[in-house]
């Protein structure tokens, strides 16, 4: 490797840094309260009902599916219990293993582990940073066998319940695709859309276009409810089991406690859905500005050789929720140096999550080859993408 194009590339980032974003420090992504957050807060407060009823929640859920057309939308008390949920009831048994990307952030394998399932691990591709959609389908049609309309991995013994779909960063994955390999195997899609409010492919909101999909309101995500998720669907069926799951599965009364299941207590308290509510009045804004920000980097990075900025996929709108950077090569010590001098400097970078094939709770899973996977995650770094710079 040659240093002196190193020190180049490493300031030349720096120097976009600062033309863009101005006087460090600059976070990486931080939430804004610029709309009827105070107001609503304080409707709900005057209330009492700060808990687990109450007229925002209700109200986001059906904002929620309005803005992102599913049918139903389930609020929740996290992105992770979303997906707990929504695995659940797409029919993941104990025992049974579940496809997922190794590039993703842990909760999509630990929502797997809570259904006493295991993670099977899957390739992206560059083109979206989501699951890949041809080279599964290889893969499957070498490790597995059909019994009964069935799925099995061969190899294991163990059926394979579900598939998770993934869009990084708020990138749309392959979605048609990846339908697709569900038919042909008989394994339902679980979208996890934790990052993805305000994504849409081929026109679509991103979220319900498999069997059932999840949304978080994390205090780093697009939008935030402090800490929150939902449950999209189509299916009503579904939508219905998710809020009864997710509410103890306290049956229908005036005043008797029975339950008809073992439920969770996962519901959204009013109070965050009242933040829910402002927060998604400034979507929109949110997303122009973020876009903004997508098209300035752009430029910028266009002038900085060995660097590109990742676009949205072909047909797909992107919510350009975390931006990021990749090197050109295969480059661990250069990407390395990036984080550390943009990081010192006042910039926060950071590099995509380790791959989970790779951490101890789940080293020994099942795992086809990741190849682009570990290239991405070489290569990649987030970069500060609020919406308000
Ligand atoms: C944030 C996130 C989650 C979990 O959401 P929480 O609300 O933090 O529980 C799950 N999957 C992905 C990809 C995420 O980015």
């Amino acid at each position: 490797m040659n240093s002196v194009s190193s020190d180049s590339i490493v300031d030349n980032i720096l120097q976009v840094f600062k033309n863009i974003l101005g006087e460090p420090p600059i976070g990486l992504h931080e939430p804004t309260f610029e709309g009827n957050e105070w107001k609503y807060l304080k409707e709900c407060l005057d209330s009492t009902f700060v808990s687990s009823v109450g007229k925002y929640v209700d109200l986001f859920e059906a904002q929620l599916a309005e803005f992102t057309g599913a049918k139903h939308a389930v609020a929740v008390v996290n992105g992770t219990a979303a997906l707990h949920i929504a695995l659940k009831l797409s029919g993941v048994s104990p025992g049974s293993e579940v496809l997922l990307p190794a590039f993703t952030f842990v909760a999509t394998a630990n929502a797997v582990t809570y259904c006493q399932a295991k993670p099977h691990f899957i390739d992206i591709e560059e083109k979206t940073l989501g699951i890949c959609p041809a080279s599964v389908y290889e893969y499957l049609k070498s490790i597995s066998e059909m019994r009964g309309g069935k799925c099995f991995n061969r190899q294991t013994g163990c059926e394979i319940t579900a598939m998770i779909a993934m869009h990084s960063f708020g990138h749309p994955v392959d979605i048609e695709g990846i339908l697709k390999v569900s038919r042909d195997f008989n394994i339902p899609v679980v979208e996890d859309a934790a990052e993805a409010l305000g994504s849409y492919s081929h026109g679509e909101h991103v979220g319900h276009s498999g069997l059932i999909g999840a949304l978080s309101f994390n205090g780093n995500k697009i939008i935030t409810t402090g800490g929150g998720g939902a449950i999209l669907t189509d299916n009503q069926d579904l939508a219905a089991r998710a809020k009864h799951l997710t509410t103890t599965a306290k049956t229908a009364h005036p005043w008797e406690y029975r339950h008809d299941a073992i439920g969770f207590n996962y519901r959204l308290p009013n109070i965050n859905a009242a933040l829910g509510c402002a927060q998604l009045e400034s979507l929109p804004q949110k997303l122009q500005n973020k876009r903004k920000l997508f098209n300035r980097y752009k430029n910028a990075f266009e002038k900085v050789s060995g660097i590109f900025i990742f676009e949205e996929p072909e047909n797909c709108k992107s919510n350009y929720w975390l931006q990021a950077i990749l090197l050109n090569e295969d480059d661990i010590v250069l990407r390395n140096e990036i984080l550390d001098y943009s990081n010192k400097n006042g910039y926060c970078t950071r590099p995509a999550w380790e791959l989970l094939s790779t951490l101890d709770p789940y080293i020994n899973c099942q795992k086809m080859d990741l190849i682009n996977s570990k290239s991405v995650q070489n290569r990649l770094i987030n970069i500060p993408s609020s919406a308000h710079l």
